[in-house]
């Protein structure tokens, strides 16, 4: 393919339409076709990125290999698509204005005023740009956050405007709305789909394609409907029924044909179907356990299940692999406490302790990793969670009573979890945590060896503390391995309690590299041993 295509989704009527997993579906079909496509989102909020949101804000951070932290969108993107992503897959409007005023700064304007239009709209188009000229991607599929209308996006918007008219058949617009069903009268109602399309055409821009979400089948009327209101070709009118699992959207939109109206709009040949066998193998090992089973997910923002969504994804792929459905049982660490963790945690046949930060919850987690420890629970533990199944051991095998992460207690006589040496002089807040792809050396016969068959992996952080190797010989004695290492700095990676059924406490975050078709060994593995612990 000569010029790389530009796709634009955006959303209307409502919020959590499902913008992300629409473009993940999209990147998947065309992907099916055997083109290269490339997600992207633009969040229109002011921070320079979600890695200083706090998860009950925005949900989960999710990190990338080049170690940009991001949106929790770009993990659909790898999880659907399995190619990763990088820093230049999520922009925000604080990034944008960041780069504008550090170029003003510099005197790059030449004394011009600089303004949003079109200083802000030109950063936003070489950022969108900057993925099809210098990945050379076929495809480039651009969500915009926020709902149309809203006085954030309107920069994007109008970027967006800018892009069609310059680039005519290599752009498309994709706007995704809600028909909502009135239950009262028994109807579905297309007057906020006219709408949202309306202040869309007040910025200029006509949607090539709609996709429609709704809880019951659209009729050809209510499509033909759609589609003389808003000037769409009825056959770019697509329904977006609500289904069982995300991962059943792209086959429904493959149903609906939502890629090949796109590639016709685009001027490309529409013949023929994207393939998807094993993409359709996973959906059917998913939705056809042979077996289940309840593994507990402890963590302190467990009301917002966004916040874990890579680590509850993983699970689904990981259960697939097992033919076995996983239930995670969330429970909120602050309210695990000496008089009930026995009860709460009993029938469960693992246990995962979730990443963190600060203080909230800490007694709960080391209640958790004490039950997986005494009563041979198979465990995992990322990051913090790998941190509390250290500071758990110390103080309840090495008796090391105030044992601490200097998070937690900076006063402790027994930092078993110390801040990294890097760390000590960073104050700012933004992208300062050791972050993204590090190597780790695993120890032969170890069961993360044994998981990933293989001794060298590479996996994602983002953390400040580390293990302590100053206890590395008290622990290893008392028998909690390292068993992984970061062979250049010598930071402790992996722990593992040897005479356990299984215990893994991990510095890094597997969940951000499980996807579909490449489901996380660790997670494999964990779900295998918690179902021969049935
Ligand atoms: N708070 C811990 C640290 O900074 C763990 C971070 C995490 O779980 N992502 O090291």
């Amino acid at each position: 393919m000569s010029a790389t295509k530009y796709i634009f989704v955006t959303g209307g009527v409502a919020s959590s339409l499902g913008k992300g997993i629409i473009a993940s579906s999209l990147a998947k079909l065309l992907q099916g076709r055997g083109y290269s496509v490339t997600n992207q989102k633009l969040d229109p909020y002011l921070n320079v990125d979600p890695g200083t949101l706090n998860p009950y804000e925005h949900g989960e951070c999710y990190v990338t290999d080049d170690g940009a932290e991001t949106d929790l969108d770009l993990g659909h993107y790898e999880r659907f698509t399995n190619i990763p992503t990088s820093q230049a897959n999520n922009v925000t409007t604080g990034r944008i204005y960041k780069n504008v005023i550090n170029k003003e700064r510099k005197g790059d304007y030449l004394g011009k005023t600089v303004q949003i239009i079109p200083h802000i709209t030109d950063e936003i188009k070489r950022n969108v740009k900057l993925l099809g000229t210098k990945n050379k991607f076929d495809f480039v599929i651009t969500e915009i956050g926020g709902t149309v209308g809203d006085i954030e996006s309107l920069p994007y918007i109008e970027t967006v405007r800018q892009l069609k008219w310059e680039m005519g058949n290599d752009a498309l617009v994709i706007h995704l709305t809600l028909v909502p069903y009135l239950a009262a009268s028994g109807e579905l109602k297309t007057k906020p789909t006219q709408h949202s399309v309306k202040s869309l055409l007040e910025t200029g821009v006509q949607p090539d394609v709609l996709v429609l979400r709704t809880e019951h089948e659209l009729s050809s009327d209510i499509r033909r409907k759609v589609a003389l209101f808003c000037n769409v070709d009825p056959r770019a009118v697509i329904q977006s029924i609500d289904v069982e699992t995300i991962y059943d959207v792209p086959l429904k939109m493959r149903e609906e044909k939502l890629d090949a109206i796109v590639l016709e709009k685009l001027g490309l040949s529409s013949e023929g179907e994207p393939e998807l066998k094993e993409w359709t193998k996973f959906l059917n090992r998913h939705k056809n356990p042979k077996s289940e089973v309840t593994i507990g997910l402890v963590g302190k923002y467990v009301e917002l299940k966004d916040a874990y969504k890579s680590i509850a994804e993983s699970f689904i792929h990981a259960g697939a692999t097992n033919e076995c459905k996983v239930n995670l049982k969330w429970i909120h660490s602050e309210k695990l406490t000496d008089a009930n963790y026995e009860n709460e945690l009993k029938d469960l046949k693992g246990i995962l302790v979730a990443p963190g930060f600060g203080h909230r919850g800490m007694e709960g987690k080391i209640l958790a990793v004490k039950y997986a420890r005494e009563n041979n629970v198979p465990f995992l533990g990322i990051c913090l969670g790998m941190q509390v199944a250290v500071i758990e051991y110390a103080r309840n095998v090495l008796k090391l009573e105030d044992a601490d992460s200097l998070e937690m207690n900076p006063q402790t006589d027994n930092p078993v979890i110390n801040l990294m040496e890097e760390q000590k002089n960073v104050t700012e807040k933004g992208g300062t945590m050791r972050l993204g792809a590090y190597d780790c050396q695993l120890k032969e016969g170890s069961n993360c060896a044994k998981a990933y068959s293989r001794p060298e992996i590479s996996e994602r952080h983002r953390h400040r503390y580390e293990f302590n190797n100053d206890y590395l010989e008290k622990f290893e004695a008392a028998g909690l391995k390292a068993t992984g290492f970061n062979l250049e700095t010598g930071l402790v990676e992996v722990v593992e309690i040897e005479d356990h059924k299984w215990f893994v406490g991990v510095q890094f975050h597997p969940e951000y590299k499980s996807t579909v078709i490449n489901p996380h060994p660790l997670f494999v593995e964990f779900v295998k041993v918690a179902k021969s612990n049935n």
